[in-house]
């Protein structure tokens, strides 16, 4: 990086499917700069395995992905939302696969080009996939595809700090570019850009136990708060019930195909625990087996429970399962001979940055896209393989507004200077990794898949101390990128707990044994109003 200054029309924070695919959907005669914290393609997406939700075959229809999609919302998807993702799933497919992304085709499902798999919730086969690797063959085949774009300037190694943003007296809030650290050369570089689009992903990091990468730390949304934009919906974290228990296998996920294959789970003492929670016993939906597996942890204090499929012939679980057995095998478990040790963890964002129809937040030219953003698809729940289209769907609609804007021909606004003048190194690099561990224990004890208004209030007190270590912190020493990040999911585990706080019903992917029953009153998103908010023009 030579220069501390630097001036795109768009700039793309993450590199993911939500800002590749916007990036590859801008003509060549942008400029943009594309912005991720590590290497380009790692971030959730890679991660995916499923596939991506889309009414592919005539047997199935557009109107059934949509009530589908509004049946696992829980009463509170916004539905022109969710008829504007459905209707547009079938044309990103197409596009997908004209980019090159090679999704599995044989057997074709029906009269759809593609093989279509079953999941959870879609009353029909529209799941297209690339075997069981879906994410990372989308992910490798869009940043293959980035490389080859002249117009787009990949900035990778680089972290966004804040939003640039200005404000003329009486106007609307203008962004106007973004810091972003350098973390190779630790120097903060300004970035001048008139569009500037959030694709930066979830936040569950935020969590002990995780099933996401470690990027994925809700930077994206922290900045969006602090620069003056609402965010909806962030009591809606999906978990995953089964996720590896090992220090070394962060966030390797046993599939929900083991249990649909016999798995059983068990107590440590081994005992069966499920039919006694569900007559559905394994096979009940994802919420109510994380939340069975939390109480059992709980009461018992134990630090995992156990999946047992070594009931099944050897040679059944080699040919079913080959991924999940080499995985376990390298860490010292054979699934064919023993249980395997596993813990529920946090999979999924519903909410996030309050966006509209194409995907503009409440600040003029900032853009959120993705599992960042907030659209009204997911509402209390998100049904399986619907978040990739939501990526998808939204970096084409902000595309639309995006070109709008450009037309009229922003003149480039110059950006301050990143003002290192006042701070130090720190020499207590020790008190930023201990709030990590501090908060992601605490968020997974008081705010996890069971809540209780005593354990929600004890997290906030929490959370109001290390905030204020954080900028006292923040304002004396050099930024890295670990401080950055634990400031931006202290932030994010604030947002988290005041949403939970808000509602006082169980909904969806919120269960508070103070308020066990869902509301018909409270059919709405929460939505959160930062202090510095000032509402954004409407725009025709
Ligand atoms: C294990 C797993 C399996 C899943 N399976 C499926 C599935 O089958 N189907 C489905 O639809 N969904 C699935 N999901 C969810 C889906 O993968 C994600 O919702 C989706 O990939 C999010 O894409 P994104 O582009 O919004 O963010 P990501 O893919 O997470 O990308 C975020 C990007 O932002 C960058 N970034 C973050 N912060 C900063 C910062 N401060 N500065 C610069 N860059 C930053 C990161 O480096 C990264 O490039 C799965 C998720 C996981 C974890």
């Amino acid at each position: 990086m030579a220069s501390n200054l630097l001036e795109f029309e768009v700039l793309i924070i993450g590199s993911g499917a939500a800002g590749l695919s916007l990036a590859l959907r801008m003509p060549d005669s942008v400029r943009c700069g594309l912005v991720s914290k590590r290497e380009l393609s790692e971030g959730n997406t890679l991660y995916a395995q499923g596939g991506i939700s889309a009414v592919l075959d005539s047997a199935d229809s557009l109107e059934s992905h949509v009530a589908d999609t509004i049946e696992a919302g829980a009463g509170i998807c916004v539905e022109s939302v969710v008829r504007q993702v459905v209707e547009r799933g079938p044309d990103n497919i197409r596009w997908l696969h004209h980019e090159g992304v090679a999704f599995t085709q044989t057997p074709a499902t029906g009269d759809s080009e593609f093989h279509l798999t079953r999941e959870g919730g879609h009353s029909h086969r529209r799941v297209v996939h690339a075997a069981d690797a879906t994410g990372k063959e989308l992910e490798t085949t869009l940043v293959e595809r980035v490389r080859q774009r002249p117009n787009l300037t990949l900035l990778e190694n680089h972290i966004a700090v804040d939003l640039i943003k200005r404000r003329q007296e009486g106007a609307a809030k203008q962004c106007v570019g973004a810091y972003l650290l350098d973390l190779q050369s630790e120097r903060v570089v300004s970035v001048a850009a008139p569009c500037v689009v959030i694709a930066t992903g979830g936040a569950a990091k935020v969590y002990l136990y995780t099933s996401n990468p470690d990027v994925a730390t809700g930077d994206g949304i922290a900045m969006a708060w602090r620069a003056g934009c609402r965010v909806a919906n962030m009591e809606f974290i999906q978990f995953h019930p089964t996720c590896l228990y090992h220090p070394k296998a962060k966030s390797f996920l046993v599939s929900e195909a083991v249990r649909g294959e016999g798995g059983r789970l068990l107590l440590p003492d081994g005992t069966r625990f499920m039919p006694g929670f569900d007559e559905r016993a394994e096979l009940a939906p994802r919420d109510v087996v994380a939340r069975a597996i939390d109480h059992e942890m709980k009461r018992l204090g134990s630090d995992c429970v156990y999946l047992d499929i070594s009931h099944r012939p050897a040679h059944f679980i080699e040919e079913h399962f080959p991924t999940i057995l080499a995985r376990c095998l390298e860490l010292g478990f054979d699934m064919r001979k023993e249980p395997l040790p596993v813990v529920p963890a946090a999979h999924y964002t519903c909410g996030g940055i309050v966006v509209d129809s194409h995907g503009e937040t409440d600040i003029c030219g900032l853009f959120a896209i993705g599992e960042a953003s907030y659209t009204g698809l997911h509402g209390a729940n998100r049904m399986a393989s619907n978040s990739l289209l939501e990526c998808l769907v939204y970096g084409e609609l902000a595309v639309e507004r995006i070109l709008t804007r450009l037309d009229r021909d922003i003149a480039p606004s110059s950006v301050p200077k990143w003002d290192e003048s006042r701070v130090t190194d720190s020499d207590e690099e020790v008190v930023v990794s201990h709030n990590w561990d501090e908060l992601r224990r605490f968020m997974w004890d008081y705010v996890g898949i069971v809540r209780s208004n005593k354990r929600l209030a004890r997290a906030r007190r929490r959370i109001d101390l290390l905030r204020i270590e954080i900028a006292e912190y923040y304002g004396n020493f050099r930024v890295g990128n670990d401080l950055l990040e634990l400031r931006n999911l202290v932030d994010v585990a604030d947002l988290i707990v005041q949403s939970a706080l808000r509602r006082r019903e169980s909904r969806g992917l919120h269960y508070t044994i103070d308020f066990p029953e869902m509301d018909p009153n409270q059919s709405q998103p929460t939505l959160l109003i930062p202090d510095n908010y000032v509402r954004r023009p409407k725009t025709r």
